[in-house]
Order: structure tokens, then C-alpha cells, then sequence
């Protein structure tokens, strides 16, 4: 499936998340996309296609907080694509309490697949200290609502906002694993300059995650979604031009690469089990799925240093098995071979 990204303006959004740049975002913004902007983007991306689905994705706004009427003006113009196919879905973000049965209806009538639900927390206080203005009962009602009208849920989370803790994090994860989302998207929390949260982390009472507690956590994160088998698609925030400008993220765990370091350290614990059952300084080999080499060595081969650090072991070899299951690492040696998964 290839994306038709829409970044709409966050227009008319009653609330003030403390994490939200949301007068710089508003300044930026401009009005909705025009019917004929939409098509121009939709068959500039379908000839970069080449024969793959095309879903157009509404991002960045409250989707079904914008009135109704520009709803339906963002969404019309696709209908004729999709019935002749050139479109093959649709998806929006939104809010959890701007979702109820009958906007999920509106949305099903117009061929949304997907709503992602920005939810962040389900933890009462930290909802509360962030500003939210949603509770976690909301999250709960518009899953349901979005589920009786088919559309397919992604959630998306973010810890380390204020008031949170590694213990509230991973609790409010189990409460979205309990409502089966088709997938999630972990962001943990950054400073971005301009927002409350900037206020509060330069006055001393809001303290960002390190970037190792991050992917700790996020590693956490990552073995129980995987154990419900529901898909991550993406931890840490994308890294573009604006986000990596001077002075925009001023504190907490931002790297371009944020989820190789989790993949990685995941690698590494799987690594240590593995070597805990052999004789120390045993020469070996690592075996992954397809694709996963430079996880399992890590940047700048951190893991294999970790490794013969701790170990002693000479790891001889690393290479990869496509008939492996995802997250399963091997290891190889003279008197045999075992697994670890998650
Ligand atoms: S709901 Fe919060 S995060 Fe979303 S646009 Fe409004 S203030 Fe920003």
C-alpha cells in the first residue's frame, strides 16, 4: 500500500495538549486542501505507484472535530476515485472524543477504512496534567463506535508526558491491548520549543525521558504489543527537515533512528539469554530473520562490543534466515544451536 499523505491544519482544535506546537502549526497552516489540490496529489502519487493500492491519509488535525461540512469537502472529491478503484481507502486522524456512533457512520458512508486515535495516555493524571481534556472512557466508546461501524483503530501513544512513569505507560498500553487496536504508534514524549511543555521543562517541574529510559520502555512496549500480536508501525517521530531545525525539539528523546535503537536492545537482551546458557568465551555464530542483521550488531556494532565485553564470546558470523519468525535470533556453535523469541 503507497500513502497520499494530507496534512490538514489543525483548524478550530478547542484544546491545549501541553505537548501540541499548536500556534506555530496554526500560523503554518493555511485553509483545507482544495477538491482540485487533492486529485492533483492523488495522480501525482499514483504514477510513483507502479501498480501498488493507493490509501489517501488525512493526518496532523482533529479530523472529525472540523465541521462537518469541510468533512465532507475533504472527502468527496475522492469518492469517484475510489469507486473506480484508482483509490483503494481512505484514512484520518482524530481525537478519541470527537468520535461517536454517528461520526463513525459519516465516515464508514464515505469509505474511511482507518481512524487513527491520537490517545496518548489512559492514566487519569497524566491525561489531566497534559491537558488532554479527554478521559480514557472516550478511547473506550470511540474504539467501540469505530468497530460496530467496521473501520479498522490504530491508537497512538506517547510516554513519558507529565505525571506518567514506565509502570503508568506500560498500564495504559495493557488497557489499549484490551480493546485489540490493528495497530499502534508509540511516540515518546519530546520538548518542543513554543508549547506549554517547554514552559514547564524550563521552570524545573516537567522532566523528559533519557533517551535510554526511552527505549527501554519502548522496548517493553514493543514485547507486549508483539505478544498480543498487534503490529507497532512506527516508534519515535519521524525525523524531517523541521523537526531536526536548531531549536525545536529542546529537550527528551528525540533520534532519527529511535526505533533501531529499541529493535537493537531487544536484540541484545535476546543476545544475552542466548550466551547465558554457553560456556563464556565460546566462539559463535547469530542467525536472524531477513532484514534484521543491522539490528542485532547495532550501531556502530554497540551490541557486538556489549557482547564480547560481557561474554567473552567471539561472534564469528551474523547472517540471516528469511524462514525465521520476526523477532527470533539464533545462535550456532559447535555443539549445536537454540533460539530465543521474545
Ligand atoms: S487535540 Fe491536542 S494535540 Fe491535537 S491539535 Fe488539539 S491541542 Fe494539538
Amino acid at each position: 500500500m503507497s500513502v497520499v499523505p494530507f496534512f490538514i491544519p489543525h483548524l478550530g482544535c478547542p484544546h491545549r495538549c501541553v505537548f501540541c506546537d499548536q500556534e506555530k502549526v496554526a500560523g503554518a497552516s493555511g485553509g483545507l486542501p482544495a477538491p482540485a489540490e487533492l486529485l492533483a496529489r492523488v495522480a501525482q502519487y499514483a504514477e510513483k505507484a507502479r501498480g501498488r493500492d493507493l490509501e489517501a491519509a488525512f493526518y496532523g488535525g482533529t479530523f472529525t472535530a472540523l465541521p462537518r461540512a469541510d468533512q465532507e469537502r475533504l472527502l468527496s472529491p475522492l469518492q469517484p476515485l475510489l469507486a473506480q478503484g484508482a483509490l483503494k481507502s481512505l484514512r484520518v486522524s482524530t481525537r478519541p472524543d470527537s468520535v461517536d456512533a454517528d461520526t463513525a457512520s459519516f465516515l464508514k458512508s464515505f469509505g474511511v477504512a482507518t481512524v487513527e486515535l491520537g490517545v496518548q495516555s489512559m492514566d487519569a493524571e497524566v491525561l489531566r496534567l497534559s491537558g488532554r481534556g479527554h478521559d480514557a472512557a472516550s478511547v473506550e466508546s470511540a474504539v467501540a463506535a469505530l468497530k460496530e461501524a467496521d473501520i479498522e483503530v490504530g491508537i497512538q501513544l506517547m510516554p513519558g508526558l507529565p505525571g506518567d512513569s514506565p509502570a503508568r505507560s506500560l498500564n495504559s498500553l495493557s488497557r489499549v491491548l484490551a480493546l485489540s487496536p490493528s495497530f499502534l504508534r508509540i511516540y515518546p514524549t519530546l520538548v518542543i520549543s513554543g508549547t506549554e511543555l517547554s514552559r514547564m521543562y524550563e521552570a524545573g517541574s516537567y522532566h523528559p525521558l533519557s533517551l535510554q529510559d526511552a527505549v527501554s520502555l519502548c522496548k517493553e512496549m514493543l514485547v507486549a504489543a508483539n505478544r498480543e500480536s498487534i503490529p507497532v508501525i512506527r516508534m519515535g517521530l519521524q525525523p524531517t527537515a523541521e523537526l531536526e531545525a536548531p531549536g525545536v525539539v529542546l529537550a527528551g528523546p528525540y533520534h532519527p533512528a529511535f526505533r533501531q535503537l529499541v529493535e537493537s536492545e531487544l536484540c541484545f537482551d535476546q543476545m544475552s539469554r542466548l550466551l547465558s546458557a554457553l560456556p563464556r568465551g565460546s566462539r559463535v555464530s547469530f542467525v536472524v530473520p531477513k532484514g534484521k542483521t543491522s539490528d542485532l550488531v547495532g550501531q556502530k556494532r554497540e551490541n557486538l562490543s556489549r557482547i564480547r565485553r560481557l561474554f567473552q564470546t567471539d561472534v564469528v558470523a551474523v547472517r540471516e534466515d528469511p524462514s525465521l519468525a520476526p523477532h527470533t535470533v539464533s545462535v550456532e556453535w559447535d555443539g549445536g544451536a537454540m533460539s530465543a523469541g521474545l
